[in-house]
């Protein structure tokens, strides 16, 4: 087909929208490790994990072989009020960066998180309704998950009690109230509320906090509080099951038009984002039935992928989660607070980290004066002010484009803008008035959280 006839936007017909959730794991040869006791070292059984997530939620997590669930009607009904996400050609970019690859973004902005999140909370919120708990906790970083999780629970009468990253809760004022504009309790966390906020701000006084550190205070509230449980953002295998949505819509937006990615680019906080777009096109992959270019792309102030270890590793700060075989930087890792691009957590997705490891995929990091560079490239060309942690999947896509100004490829690249910025502007103003910095950690910065990893178990 032409490439004149591709329309700027792709939608899908509600019939033609996913039916299924794609659980990438069922064709991985080599499965992501289980998720381990920090006591016992032995995997969590579904009964220990029970005590922190709902029970379906559990199941799914633990499943690496049931390759499509089906979305209930439910949940399939409330992605209709923000879904299909528009699959957009960036002409207006193509020409402004005069390049002859074809770029596509699958845009997740278009709803009041502003981000894809709303895609897990949703699903998460309905399946502990079903158990019949009162409310769930959760923290959240930048925000995006916290009013995603809050509009969920808003949507399906739950109580939300949400741990929000200090440093956000200061900068980010507004986004705290649109989360108890939702019915949600927003604290700043580390908080003298649990024992584990307690005991970090004893160790780090004034800290600004880290999501590492407001998981262990939502998982503390969550399994002492009767008829809670905890909800996780990323990370989980159940997050990025959630979030295949993105991928199989990508893809059969695509399959309409014959368009097939050379190229396909996501940033990676925890991974479920860019787990969720490549799913069918990964799953492709490891089924030999086509090629990908996979790249995820991180924060040089965060170099997960890039420069952490693939181990056994907490998720959260306080040292209380189960442990995920994943590339880390240590649980005591706390990113520089001149860092002001998202993407702060400390490991990756089980799930991504087995593919990386195995070659599937490929990572790269960058910095984020560059990455507000190409977010406002990106603004002034194609009208939607990007959240900064998208701009880094913006950034690797104008890098590999401006490649094929030179080499002359038509490459066809599809990247995921996971969200709007309009909460980030300080960010931007800080861009703005060029007092923006680099920070890229020493090898002796890293090896605090690294030196510090947990006892690995043996299996
Ligand atoms: C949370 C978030 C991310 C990063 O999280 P992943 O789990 O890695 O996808 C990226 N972009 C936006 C807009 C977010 O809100």
């Amino acid at each position: 087909m032409n490439s004149k006839e591709i329309p700027y936007k792709i939608y899908l017909t509600e019939e033609e929208m996913p039916k299924n959730w794609y659980n990438l794991r069922a064709d991985m040869k080599i499965k992501p490790a289980p998720l381990v006791n920090p006591g016992t070292l032995k995997p969590m059984t579904a009964e220990e994990l029970g005590g922190v997530f709902c029970d379906e939620l559990v199941k799914q997590e633990l499943d690496n072989d049931t390759k499509y669930y089906p979305i209930p009607d439910e949940i399939r009904n409330f992605y209709k009020m923000y879904r299909p996400s528009p699959l957009v050609r960036a002409y207006c970019l193509e020409k402004a960066l005069g390049t002859p690859a074809k770029i596509y973004y699958k845009f997740e902005g278009n709803n009041t998180s502003g981000s894809h999140k709303l895609n897990s909370a949703i699903a998460q919120a309905y399946y502990a309704k079903k158990q019949g708990l009162v409310g769930v906790t959760t923290e959240t970083g930048a925000g995006q998950w916290g009013t995603a999780l809050s509009m969920a629970c808003a949507y399906l009468g739950l109580d939300c009690k949400v741990y929000m990253v200090k440093v956000s809760y200061e900068q980010k004022p507004f986004r705290r109230e649109v989360m108890r504009t939702y019915g949600a309790s927003v604290t700043p966390s580390p908080s003298m509320d649990t024992e584990v906020g307690r005991n970090i701000l004893k160790e780090f006084p004034g800290t600004g906090g880290s999501l590492g550190c407001a998981i262990s205070e939502a998982v503390e509230v969550a399994v002492t509080n009767p008829g809670y449980r905890y909800v996780l953002g990323s990370v989980l295998n159940q997050v990025l099951l959630h979030q295949s949505v993105i991928g199989e819509e990508a893809k059969i937006a695509m399959d309409k038009y014959g368009i097939q990615p050379d190229v396909v680019i996501g940033c990676a906080g925890g991974g479920s984002n860019l787990g969720g777009l490549i799913a069918p096109f990964m799953g492709e992959k490891l089924r030999g039935e086509a090629d990908y270019q996979i790249i995820a792309v991180e924060p040089a102030s965060c170099p997960s992928f890039t420069r952490g270890k693939f181990a056994y590793d907490f998720c959260d700060t306080g040292m209380i989660c189960p442990l995920a075989k994943m590339y880390t930087l240590g649980s005591g890792f706390m990113p520089s607070p001149i860092h002001a691009g998202g993407l702060r957590f400390h490991g990756m997705s089980p799930v991504l980290s087995q593919l990386y490891h195995d070659g599937y995929m490929e990572a790269r990091t960058v910095e984020q004066t560059a990455v507000f560079e190409a977010a406002t490239q990106f603004a002034r060309t194609e009208g939607i002010l990007p959240a900064p942690e998208s701009s880094h999947a913006i950034r690797a896509a104008i890098d590999e484009a401006l490649k094929c100004k030179e080499t002359g490829e038509e490459k066809t690249i599809l990247f995921g803008l996971t969200g709007t910025g309009y909460f980030d502007m300080v960010a931007y103003e800080k861009f703005n008035n060029k007092e923006m910095t680099d920070y890229i950690p020493t090898d002796a910065d890293l090896e605090v959280g690294l030196s510090k990893l947990p006892p690995q178990p043996e299996f």
